[in-house]
């Protein structure tokens, strides 16, 4: 295989030593070495700012412009190439000195030191490749790093966007539904004229799908209030048991109708927390209600734990459970996993996840399949 071309900038003044390790170049088996001896800085800028050069050697102890000079300009004019230092004296306070002025190394020059050139070579260029590599993936990393935050910017916008339509969208249809529902309410009581047993059907069937929409409506105008961080919390005691036990007895005649009981492990005295009592009660609906609504064998258990300092709810059903990697994605919007054909609309646990962040407080899912979900959620006091 052909070797690899390298072009060296020599900076010597003393002829014998040049040609002593331009003769070690030659029988060096790493490089072809394409050797260019220069016998003073000056020289050794002009030849740089001619052509480029892969590697110099540059003696310290130079006539006019002195070595350290030249090294200086070589970085003031930001020329992108290692640097070797070839010093006259074993003198650390000069090494030190050089490094810090950009050399990549230095080789006191001392009895046999051009058997150690080739081999020092060797290593500055792959020091040097492997810091010009680990520049460049740093510099790709930033510049990565600001299209991403560009592009979120974009996004952000785009959402703020589409959230600002929807909002609009959904209060638009507030209007229209509520008239909808009064009319329809007008109609089923009798004030355009006598309904007859089958046109009552027809109304109770558009009463259910109105009542749907005007659902999704409610809850989707939530969503967007909550994420256009409008959504302010009234907050007051609440005791959680008392507040528990109403939003349970709304649910009484379902539990009948399902046959499933409803059990209650609730601590004998009040356990009071400073929360909004609405937005509260919307979590419970939200939970016991989908309990009630999968569960079709079975109890639902409500348990309130008084801890130090919070308040841990549990909402345990007898449901068809679901899979680990879904327990995360239910609390995303518009997400239904096991509910095709139960009525819902994916909007119920974004929200009462938002209302009780919204409390600084945490909700999760325990749940495996076919062995029911427990949902449980903590408020501090
Ligand atoms: P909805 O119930 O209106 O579909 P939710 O946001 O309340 O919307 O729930 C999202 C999805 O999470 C449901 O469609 C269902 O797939 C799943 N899920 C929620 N609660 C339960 C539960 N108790 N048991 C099993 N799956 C549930």
């Amino acid at each position: 295989m052909a070797k690899e071309k390298l072009k060296v900038l020599l900076v010597e003044d003393n002829p014998t030593d040049a040609l002593i390790v331009k003769k070690k170049l030659q029988k060096d088996s790493a490089f072809d070495y394409d050797v260019m001896h220069v016998v003073s800085g000056e020289d050794a800028i002009a030849a740089l700012e001619k052509d480029p050069y892969d590697i110099a050697l540059l003696d310290y102890n130079l006539p006019k412009k002195s070595g350290m000079d030249t090294l200086k300009d070589i970085k003031a004019k930001k020329i992108e190439m290692p640097v070797v230092m070839i010093t006259g004296q074993s003198d650390e306070a000069v090494a030190v000195e050089l490094m810090k002025q950009g050399a990549m190394d230095y080789l006191p020059k001392r009895e046999g030191y051009e058997d150690s050139v080739p081999l020092m070579i060797r290593k500055t260029i792959a020091e040097f490749r492997a810091k010009y590599e680990r520049e460049r993936l740093q510099k790709e990393i930033a510049l990565r790093k600001d299209e991403l935050e560009n592009i979120n910017q974009k996004l952000m916008e785009l959402d703020r966007m589409k959230s600002d339509f929807v909002a609009n969208v959904v209060h638009e249809l507030r209007t229209p539904l509520t008239l909808i529902k009064a009319n329809l309410d007008n109609i089923d009581k009798g004030f355009a004229g006598e309904v007859q047993p089958q046109q009552k059907e027809i109304i109770s069937d558009v009463f259910r799908v109105v009542n749907r929409l005007a659902r999704l409506v409610s809850d989707l105008l939530d969503l967007s209030k909550i994420e256009s961080g409008k959504m302010q919390l009234k907050k007051e005691v609440v005791d959680v048991v008392e507040l528990a036990e109403e939003v349970l007895k709304g649910f009484d005649k379902v539990a009948v109708e399902k046959k499933v009981a409803i059990k209650r492990e609730f601590p004998k005295t009040v356990v009071n927390i400073k929360a909004d009592r609405d937005k509260l009660t919307q979590v419970f609906v939200n939970l016991i209600g989908n309990g009630l609504k999968f569960t079709d064998k079975g109890d639902v258990t409500v348990t309130i734990i008084d801890l130090q300092g919070e308040v841990q709810v549990e909402i345990l059903d007898a449901g068809p459970g679901m899979e680990k990697e879904d327990t995360e994605k239910i609390f995303d919007k518009f997400v239904r996993v096991v509910a095709e054909k139960k009525e819902g609309t994916g909007l119920g646990l974004p929200i009462a996840k938002d209302i009780i962040t919204l409390h600084k407080g945490r909700i999760r899912v325990e749940s495996e399949p076919g062995k029911g979900s427990n949902f449980i959620f903590n408020l501090p006091k």
